[in-house]
């Protein structure tokens, strides 16, 4: 792992982001779909994403996340997107791949995703590998489709995993090259923002230099807890967003109880997030038990606020029932509930 440091940056610098190039976007975010690419550029060049020198403890990550996902979960999730990018370039055993792109995508000049649902979904025996490659010179030919993958666009990157006739492999790949399509094929009730394409891989040319790992189960096994962890921004936004929409609902008995709720589960995730390569099976149980409990809290404090709210909370622009969509989505975001319930039953 690269030991150059670099600062992250103050709660101040972030606020002030937020404040002055994501809050008055939000409305746009949701209902239009405007993707929020020039504020991850912004976070990234003041030093607020997964990159360089900032991966021994992935806290100040999430917090930078839970800050901006409280205005604008849309956005937090393209930042998990991209987050969860440089971390598979920050754990792979092959330099040249990291030291081609680890720099750019931890400071967003390389704007980037995470392809990885169908293999955890895989290895959860929920579904089989929807890609396949085949070995050929220099690399694997690659094809089969995946659903939903954001934070994409022509110049932009991705981590993947596919089936080898030996196993699996997970490689980093850039999306201007031919043999894949990227298409928008539905509207989505939320998350609009997030730039999300249906890819269609024909013969995609994956070179060896390109391979994260070989196979791939090792590096997603490693990947996982950092993966997680940092998905509870996301969570750990909507409720702060939802007590603060709770403010003016006159319900104080309720927001002292999600507040008393949420202290102690970000508590955990800041000491859980200072060892996320933690081997330990029980290190990871716990890093599940807290991703399951966030996304429960927050779905509860979504729907409470945005109740409590009454008619102006249901306005299509007000922030309570937008949140309530999003928190909707953080439980079926891969590992969604269903999926946290089989792990901690299995494991
Ligand atoms: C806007 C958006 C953006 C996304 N972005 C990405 C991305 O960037 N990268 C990425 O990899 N993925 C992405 N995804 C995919 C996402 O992470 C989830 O995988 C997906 O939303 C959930 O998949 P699923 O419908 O299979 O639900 P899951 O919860 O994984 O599985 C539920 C499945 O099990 C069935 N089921 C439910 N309950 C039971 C039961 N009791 N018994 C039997 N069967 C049951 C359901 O019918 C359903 O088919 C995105 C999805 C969306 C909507």
């Amino acid at each position: 792992m690269p030991t150059a440091t670099t600062a992250a940056p103050g709660a101040d610098t972030v606020s002030a982001l937020v404040r002055d190039h994501l809050r008055s976007q939000v409305v746009a975010i949701d209902r239009d779909g405007l993707y929020p690419g020039d504020f991850l550029r912004r976070l990234g060049a003041a030093g607020g994403l997964v990159g360089p020198g900032r991966t021994d403890d992935l806290g100040s990550a999430l917090r930078t996340m839970a800050e901006v996902s409280e205005t604008c979960g849309t956005t937090g999730f393209c930042l998990w997107c991209q987050n969860t990018s440089a971390w598979y370039l920050a754990n792979t055993a092959n330099s040249g791949l990291r030291e081609r792109h680890f720099a750019a995508v931890g400071a967003a000049r390389r704007l980037g995703g995470t392809a990885l649902s169908n293999p955890m979904k895989h290895y959860a025996r929920f579904e089989p590998l929807k890609l396949a490659g085949t070995p050929v010179p220099g690399g694997y030919a690659v094809s089969g489709t995946l659903p939903w993958v954001s934070n994409l666009g022509p110049d932009h990157a991705f981590g993947l995993v596919f089936a080898t006739p030996a196993g699996t492999a997970a490689a980093y790949v850039t999306c201007d090259r031919p043999g894949l399509e990227l298409k928008r094929t539905a509207a989505f009730a939320a998350l609009e923002g997030t730039a999300t394409f249906a890819l269609r891989f024909d013969r995609f040319f994956v070179a060896e230099s390109e391979l994260l790992a070989e196979p791939a189960e090792p590096f997603v096994r490693q990947v996982q807890a950092g993966f997680l962890l940092l998905q509870l921004g996301l969570g750990f936004g909507l409720i702060r967003g939802a007590q603060r929409d709770l403010i003016g609902c006159e319900l104080p008995a309720v927001a002292e109880e999600i507040a008393a709720a949420v202290a102690p589960l970000a508590a955990q995730a800041s000491a859980l997030a200072t060892t996320p390569l933690e081997p330990a099976p029980d290190y990871l149980q716990r890093v599940l038990r807290l991703r399951l409990a966030t996304a429960e809290l927050a779905l509860r404090a979504t729907q409470t606020a945005a109740v409590g709210s009454g008619a102006r909370g249901f306005l299509a622009t007000a922030a309570p029932q937008r949140r309530l969509r999003e928190a909707l989505f953080f439980s079926i975001l891969t590992p969604s509930l269903r999926h946290l319930h089989r792990l901690l039953a299995t494991d």
